[in-house]
């Protein structure tokens, strides 16, 4: 048997595949298949399968001939029963299949590929990888929404909160940065990507979290509006829209691409560059957001010793880094211009030497934290 971890990150029409050696954390074969069931294009996600195996293959690694370790398979919602890597069975299968209902444009896709996977592969483990698990120990207080609870109870509403895996393996590796105790680090991760949301995490345990029953709560994203007053959506209701029409409307239509018209953070600083209005005017909702969700997690958790940058946007935009933290001087918070502009990829302090506050931007990997969970579990079973 070989050491290697296949990852699958299944989406309704894509299929993202990784090879990873779980230990090194190194990356064997990546790649990405879109457009599944479009002409020309593979019809389902078992044709996108063979299609990636076949793209692994071409790069030497023949994985029937191989032996994996696992497949890790990430999955978008774990509802309240899944809140850790867990071995997929077919009753595992028919509970995801049943949280579809929470998550009906993400569940089904991971399941098809989990389906697909377990049929290709069966002699090896696969284990399902939930988005929501690190948040799923969250305070009562911070879970609750403040509704009639026989309503809640009954759809199974509360703060689940999503990127879970990311914000568990960023806030993991900023004690061994700054060479302390994990148990006394109280931080706040800020996942700003294409989808965005922020944690508040006291001696590895989130305390809060931005997304909440699903992944459209809280910062403003490349196309999700983020919070907004409920009431609207009810006056928009009154106004003849449809859910269908608000589904689009909040997840696809809204957020920085809603606001600008460009969804790419690279764009749309470039709209801001070129003095665009509507440009700046969406940087300055998404920064004001931002901000007030720092200011929020700062008092909850009494004060941070960290605050950390990561994904696609907290990874390379300078700008956001910098202006997501001005001013804040008077609580011990600064980034230091020349370590935040240098052109670094590795994790990073970018506050000044010797601040109260460490900044840090640490590149997530959420492929390697579901190959090292899946393999995890790998282990634990008999052969
Ligand atoms: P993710 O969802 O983590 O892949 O992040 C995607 C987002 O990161 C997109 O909005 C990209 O425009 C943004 N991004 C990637 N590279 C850069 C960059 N060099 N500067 C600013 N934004 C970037």
């Amino acid at each position: 048997m070989s050491d290697l971890v296949l990852v699958l990150n299944s989406g309704s029409s894509s299929l993202k595949y990784q090879l990873v050696q779980p230990e090194s954390g190194e990356s064997r074969v990546a790649g990405l298949i879109g457009r599944i069931g479009e002409p020309e294009y593979p019809a389902d996600h078992e044709a996108a399968l063979v299609a990636a195996f076949e793209a692994i293959a071409a790069a030497g690694y023949d994985l029937a001939a191989l032996g994996l370790r696992a497949v890790g398979h990430r999955v978008v919602h774990g509802g309240d029963q899944f809140y850790r890597p867990t071995l997929v069975t077919d009753e595992v299968e028919r509970e995801i299949e049943r949280l579809a209902e929470l998550a009906p444009l993400h569940n089904p896709a991971n399941l098809r590929g989990i389906r697909s996977a377990r049929a290709l592969l069966p002699g090896v483990p696969h284990v399902a990888v939930f988005d929501t698990a690190f948040f799923h120990g969250l305070p009562a207080a911070a879970r609750t929404y403040a509704i009639d609870p026989a309503v809640a109870a009954r759809y199974g509403i509360r703060r689940y909160g999503f990127h879970g895996t990311s914000h568990e393996y960023v806030a993991g590796q900023v004690p061994q940065l700054l060479d302390r105790d994990p148990a006394t680090v109280n931080q706040i991760v800020l996942h700003l990507g294409n989808g965005a949301s922020a944690s508040a995490i006291a001696g590895g345990r989130p305390i809060d979290t931005s997304m909440g029953f699903t992944p459209l709560e809280g910062l403003v994203m490349g196309t999700r509006s983020g919070d907004l007053d409920p009431g609207i959506l009810l006056h928009l209701d009154r106004a003849g829209m449809t859910a269908a029409d608000l589904d689009a409307l909040l997840n696809q239509h809204s957020g920085l691409r809603g606001m600008a018209g460009a969804n790419d953070f690279r764009e749309l600083s470039a709209m801001v560059e070129a003095g665009d209005s509507a440009a700046q005017l969406a940087y300055a909702v998404y920064l004001h957001r931002l901000r007030r969700y720092i200011g929020a997690y700062l008092i909850e958790l009494g004060g941070a010793d960290a605050i950390t940058f990561t994904a696609g946007v907290g990874e390379n935009s300078v700008a956001v880094r910098a202006d997501a933290l001005a001013g804040l001087d008077r609580f011990g918070i600064a980034v230091d211009p020349e370590r935040n502009a240098a052109p670094a990829r590795s994790a990073r302090v970018i506050s000044p030497a010797g601040a109260p506050v460490a900044v840090l931007v640490v590149p997530t990997d959420e492929e390697l934290a579901i190959a090292r969970a899946a393999a995890e579990v790998a282990t634990g079973q008999p052969d």
